[in-house]
């Protein structure tokens, strides 16, 4: 293939655009990770994902990508055997349940079509019926970047408290942690799961996870076998800095500051409210391409569609992966294949992370003029449709 010119647009939902200031800030000489330098890096991170996950719990921070924060989450607060409510969102509650069973765990699927977000009232009437108890966590996935949903964790916190159930809340952030407004504290999640490469705009290599008072209680008593991450050895150390379990990964904390830095100078309201707006162009050109039997959004909660991918579905007969495909190696415009069930069937936008007004005008302009290339029938005026939303919502701003 010859070299395609240009910048490739990386319409993944993750990893996101790194920018170039996260770039320079690792663009320096390794550092001795057991001085106190190092652990003021450490600690300001620590201090700043506190703000961006907004919680006074413990953060603790992992050489792994978001699979590894799953693992801790589950093997610190479950014992053999423990129940877990996994509530059904897409691919990626379903490769959780997977993790869960391998660890020897129940998991009990909370049924949910893919395409409509969770129903907070059903995990309070099952957590109801568990009069004897037994389920010892509910975990769901905030933004399913699967399927583009966000689903309710502020409903389903309050629906765990209303049932008066002691099962811990367990929520994957993975795809919405600085893109979308996540309040662990004040929502009653006492696990948060959390990577580097998406929303934090940073390179793939770090789990996060943030653990409530009621969790860390759990991790006393938890039986699975863990080792690498022990919250009980990396919590908090000497100095009040991280501990990890091997040589710390000190060019992506030079990474993480950066970012974190970044944005909390454009001030979190602002990256979401940011977020939300490209989200809304890119739904405006979907539906418009939709008018003309073409390409639909995926999602049919629209007050649950997400702010950081949208799923696009293919109308029949056309196939998503051959259509991404040419996208891809024709115009050098990176997007998201549909997963497990909806492979072939959908293509993903990723909007999030460094993103802004021109760049996501450039993604959905080149999925239009791909849609036309490849005589795939949609309606005319998405650019358009988006164009339009952008103007208005920028001087609103
Ligand atoms: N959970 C969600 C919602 C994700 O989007 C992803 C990855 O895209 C994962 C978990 C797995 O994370 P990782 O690929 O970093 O291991």
């Amino acid at each position: 293939m010859s070299r395609l010119a240009g910048r490739q647009f990386l319409n993944i939902p993750g990893p996101t655009n790194i920018p170039d200031r996260i770039l320079q800030a690792m663009h320096r000489p390794a550092l001795d990770f057991m001085t106190p330098e190092f652990w003021e890096i450490q600690v300001e991170c620590r201090d700043n994902l506190k703000k961006v996950m907004k919680t006074d719990g413990e953060v603790m921070i992992y050489a792994s990508s978001g699979h590894g924060s799953w693992e801790a989450a589950m093997t610190n607060i479950c014992s053999p055997g423990d129940t877990v409510l996994m509530c059904e969102t897409g691919r990626f509650s379903e490769s959780w349940a997977d993790m869960c069973k391998a660890f020897g765990l129940t998991v009990e699927v909370l049924a949910n079509p893919w395409d409509r977000a969770t129903d907070p009232n059903r995990v309070e009437e099952r957590l109801r019926a568990d009069t004897a108890g037994t389920i010892k966590a509910v975990a769901v996935v905030h933004n399913e970047t699967s399927t583009g949903m966000t689903h309710d964790v502020a409903g389903i916190g309050a629906a765990i408290r209303a049932a008066g159930h002691p099962a811990l809340l367990i929520v994957d952030t993975i795809s919405s942690l600085a893109s979308m407004d996540f309040r662990m504290d004040e929502w009653g999640v006492d696990v948060a799961v959390a990577g580097s490469q998406k929303g934090l705009m940073l390179p793939v290599g770090l789990g996060i996870s943030a653990a409530s008072e009621k969790a860390l209680e759990a991790t006393r008593t938890a039986k699975l076998p863990r080792k690498y991450y022990d919250w009980n050895e990396i919590k908090t150390g000497d100095h009040g800095r991280l501990r990890f379990a091997g040589t710390a990964p000190s060019h992506l904390f030079f990474a993480m500051r950066e970012g974190l830095r970044l944005l909390l100078e454009e001030g979190l309201d602002n990256v979401f409210a940011r977020h939300a707006r490209l989200a809304e162009a890119t739904r405006r050109a979907v539906r418009a391409w939709g008018r003309g039997n073409g390409p639909t959004l995926f999602g049919k909660d629209e007050a649950a569609l997400s702010n950081s991918v949208t799923a696009v579905q293919m109308p029949a007969g056309f196939d998503a992966n051959a259509f991404r495909g040419k996208v891809l190696s024709e115009t050098n415009v990176a997007l998201g294949g549909g997963l497990s069930r909806l492979n072939g069937k959908v293509f993903r936008i990723g909007h999030l992370g460094d993103l802004n007004e021109p760049m996501i005008l450039g993604c959905l302009a080149t999925v239009e003029l791909q849609l036309k290339r490849q005589g795939i029938p949609h309606g005319a005026g998405g650019v358009d449709a988006a164009i339009e939303y952008l103007a208005g919502s920028l001087a609103a701003s």
